[in-house]
């Protein structure tokens, strides 16, 4: 139906990119600073702000979208999803069994499915970091680029890199290499080389590593490998890990992200604010462990972590470490989309002490950075892209707001309106 509008659009006005669009905006936020300019005129011309400024004229024949009443940030981020898993089906099944029960192509179609859902809760740019079947994702991203379905950006892994075995254990030898599905064996610092260029090949944007699934763990010479592979072909470097030695190594080694990280101590989130490396959080609320429980053996149980991810978060922000925004959420929960479940996240964030305006840079201008997109996306300024969010009250003042988002303009197209 909304493609179907946009053609017809597209048929009445000629050229839609030729249009300039003015949005008059009652109050701008800029994440990066905390403040907020007051009755701006935003000037949107072929998918990016051209300018804006209080009083800018507005030029005949454009489309005027009122939002004077309106709260806007440039839309927001998630470091860490997986669009492409449910990981829930009926039972706390492990990973594995849903390589058996699921194509490639039925993943893709989850993708979109969860793309379109995150566009209009206000979420324009994703960074997918694995689980995606035989490289899905990047197929999902190709069919939005094609214009044939409306989602955010997607910024994607390929596949896992990790120790032998992936995520799994155990899986009976006669079965075969049974995770190779989703992930890659990389158990030296040649084989590491290897698997990173083999994503990057496939398209990666971003290499994604698993360090410490097993009683083994990747050692700082192969985390080295990877992050030098990845720098030199102008990819960021995320890892998978919870803490101790495996963690160490991570930080060591200057990866751009750790992911996780339940089980930091003071000393490594001191050492990962000097060397620079963001936390990707992915704060699970508690009454989504419960539905999760153990993922199959590979999280505490949830009276254990739902604790212990609140605490490690408060230290980090106390620290001063860089955070950004990931949910890693894949569960279902009746009633609610895949958006409300990462909203569920802001709870935690607050029980933290996190302040919202640190919350809401979280959710852009860190992840902007951390994606290497912040030259195009993460701020509404001149130049960037337009990708813009309302909300009817103030999110630096109640962050809750951002479930009340009713405007959504990706890369200049109108999603969403009021
Ligand atoms: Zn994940």
């Amino acid at each position: 139906m909304r493609t179907r509008l946009l053609a017809v659009a597209l048929l009445i006005s000629g050229s839609l990119f030729a249009q300039t669009i003015a949005i008059k905006a009652g109050n701008v936020i800029d994440p990066a600073k905390g403040t907020v300019a007051k009755d701006q005129v935003i000037l949107v011309e072929s998918g990016k702000i051209k300018s804006m400024g209080v009083g800018l004229a507005i030029p005949a024949g454009a489309q005027v979208i009122d939002l004077s009443k309106e709260w806007l940030s440039p839309g927001l981020m998630d470091a860490h999803t997986h669009l492409t898993l449910t990981e829930v089906i009926g039972g706390n099944a492990p990973f594995e069994s849903y390589y058996l029960k699921e194509t490639t192509a039925y993943r893709a179609m989850r993708a979109l499915h969860n793309g379109d859902i995150l566009v209009h809760a206000g979420f324009t740019t994703i960074r997918d970091v694995g689980n995606d079947a035989d490289y899905a994702i990047k197929d999902a991203f190709r069919g939005v680029q094609a214009g044939w379905f409306v989602g955010p950006t997607f910024l994607t892994s390929g596949k896992i890199i990790a120790p032998f075995g992936g995520q799994s254990n155990a899986i009976p030898h006669e079965q075969g290499e049974f995770w190779r599905y989703e992930y890659i064996d990389a158990d030296s610092p040649a084989e590491m080389r290897k698997a990173v260029r083999q994503n990057i090949y496939y398209g990666a944007d971003v290499i994604k590593l698993v360090a410490d699934n097993n009683p083994y763990h990747l050692s700082v010479e192969e985390l080295r490998a990877a992050v030098d592979e990845a720098h030199h072909a102008g990819r960021p470097v995320a890892v998978h890990v919870y803490g101790g030695e495996a963690a160490q190594n991570v930080i060591e080694a200057g990866v751009d992200s750790l992911e996780h990280g339940f089980d930091l101590t003071d000393p490594q989130l001191q050492l990962m604010k000097q060397k620079g490396i963001v936390l990707v959080s992915t704060d699970f609320p508690r009454a989504h462990l419960d539905i999760v429980g153990t993922s199959g053996g590979i999280l505490p149980e949830p009276q254990v972590l739902a604790p212990k991810i609140i605490d490690r978060l408060h230290r980090a922000y106390r620290i001063g470490v860089t955070l950004a925004f990931g949910t890693d959420t894949v569960i279902e929960i009746p009633g609610k989309t895949r958006a409300d479940l990462m909203f569920d996240y802001l709870g935690v964030w607050r029980q933290a002490g996190v302040p919202p305006a640190d919350i809401l840079k979280a959710m852009t201008t860190n992840p902007a950075k951390l994606l290497r997109v912040d030259q195009e996306r993460g701020a509404i300024a001149p130049g960037q892209a337009a990708d813009i969010i309302a909300v009817p009250s103030n999110p630096l003042e109640d962050i809750e707001s951002l479930r009340k988002v009713n405007f959504v303009m990706k890369d200049g197209k109108v999603v969403r309106t009021p």
